[in-house]
């Protein structure tokens, strides 16, 4: 009797959608087609460092092309946009036109940054880094910053209030704050420069930085910006943003060069038009087993997913999140297959904690809910993480190449 594969689509090669990837991608009784519309991988949570010029574009973006090439002939990459999925026929619907089918689904699409529109001006005038491309284009500013600082070396008084204005002290805003005021005043003061650097202003309305993370983090962290030169401002919404100017509900208004938006995310666009059970932001609502409400085979994971904790409580979107859910989805898949019952559940997540990248090296750690520290010390933990992530990707990306090139 002839042996038929079953079909796995992943959507989305994100965190989540790699790691559910990685989980199936050893079976022999498997095809798995991996889509996205970029040939890379995104790699978000290193991208502070990329901002402030200390890495570059390849240590930002894992080629998905090489990547899957690495299981050779097993996993399919087709880079193409979805536009819909249909559960009831099970299949994937693209913007070519084509129709995936599959047997087992799992949606990793990620998020989007939420403009909120009550803000007037601030999606016209503002960006978000939730893409490379966006990623790209703000370091470019941020370089033109740096670039009219030199230019004006002698007449520093002409624009003395450089203002770079970021709207929101979730991680994301955090990070980015203090790797580009610590690269702007380095850049400066080690280069014996006349002109002091640009102005970084942090924006906040909840009433402290990373609001609702552990009190030694927020202080710490807090300490260490203020000491690079981050102007913070919490308790305090953006109510409008104008081309150069950002106008605060305490009634102030911040002269603004450019602006940065990390203040929200939303579900991926596609997921407006899906008919699945959703909350208001169009997360997927997903059971304990990390499948869509109502439907067997199809698993969403990471940030399109509303993920709750053992306690009914819904968890933020991290990276951590993402992965610990791929992984899990994907065992729960494996099961399924092998016509056992899926017992892997939200149950298991367990995080090993929270570590920020404050400019230079310098972090700010707390880990296993018991261990605090910074300094250095946390900051080579930090690294150590993202190596330990992006290390093993990298690998396989090199022998996929080989195995392209030898096709
Ligand atoms: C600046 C920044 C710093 C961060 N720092 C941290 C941190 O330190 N720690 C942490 O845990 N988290 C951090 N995060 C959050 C973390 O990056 C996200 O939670 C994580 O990326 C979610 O993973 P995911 O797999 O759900 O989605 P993603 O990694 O966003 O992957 C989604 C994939 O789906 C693809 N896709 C989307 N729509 C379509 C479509 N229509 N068709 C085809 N493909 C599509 C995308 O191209 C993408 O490859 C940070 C985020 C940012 C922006």
């Amino acid at each position: 009797m002839q042996n038929i594969k079953k079909r796995i689509v992943i959507a989305g090669g994100g965190y989540g959608g790699l790691k559910a990837l990685g989980e199936l991608a050893h079976r022999n009784d498997v095809e798995i087609i991996l889509i996205d519309r970029h040939p890379y991988h995104y790699l978000q949570t290193d991208v502070y460092d990329f901002i402030a010029n200390k890495t570059n574009i390849t240590d930002v973006a894992v080629s998905l092309v090489t990547l899957t090439g690495y299981y050779c002939g097993k996993v399919e990459f087709v880079q193409a946009k979805i536009e819909n999925f249909d559960f009831t026929a099970n299949t994937v619907l693209l913007d070519d036109g084509n129709k995936i089918e599959y047997d087992y689904l799992v949606i990793a699409l990620g998020s989007r940054t939420f403009f909120p529109h009550q803000i007037e001006g601030l999606y016209e005038h503002t960006h978000g880094i939730k893409s490379l491309k966006w990623a790209f284009l703000f370091k470019q500013r941020f370089e033109q910053a740096m670039h009219k600082k030199v230019e004006e070396e002698g007449s520093c008084a002409i624009d003395p209030d450089f203002n770079i204005i970021i709207g929101g002290a979730g991680l994301s805003g955090v990070e980015i704050a203090a790797a580009m005021s610590e690269y702007s005043q380095s850049f400066f003061k080690h280069s014996g420069y006349a002109c002091g650097g640009v102005n970084v202003y942090l924006v906040e309305g909840a009433p402290s930085i990373m609001n609702g993370l552990d009190p030694y983090l927020i202080k710490t962290t807090e300490k260490k910006l203020k000491a690079l030169g981050v102007k913070i401002i919490t308790g305090t919404r953006i109510q409008k943003v104008n081309e150069n100017s950002v106008e605060l509900s305490d009634g102030k208004t911040i002269k603004m060069n450019f602006m940065v938006w990390t203040g929200g995310i939303k579900a991926s666009p596609v997921l407006e038009c899906v008919e699945a059970p959703k909350n208001a932001r169009n997360h997927l609502l997903v059971d304990k087993y990390f499948r869509v409400n109502g439907y067997e085979n199809v698993f969403a994971v990471g940030d399109c997913a509303e993920i709750k904790d053992s306690n009914d409580k819904i968890l933020p979107p991290t990276a951590q999140l993402a992965e610990i859910s791929g992984t899990l989805a994907g065992k729960n898949i494996s099961a399924m297959i092998d016509h056992k019952i899926p017992k892997h559940t939200t149950d298991e997540i367990d995080f090993k904690g929270v570590l920020v990248a404050v400019g230079g090296t310098d972090a700010v750690a707390y880990l296993m809910k018991k261990f605090r520290f910074s300094g250095i010390l946390a900051f080579l933990v930090k690294k150590l993480v993202c190596v330990g992530y992006k290390e093993p990707l990298i690998a396989k990306c090199r022998i996929g190449m080989k195995k392209c090139a030898a096709k």
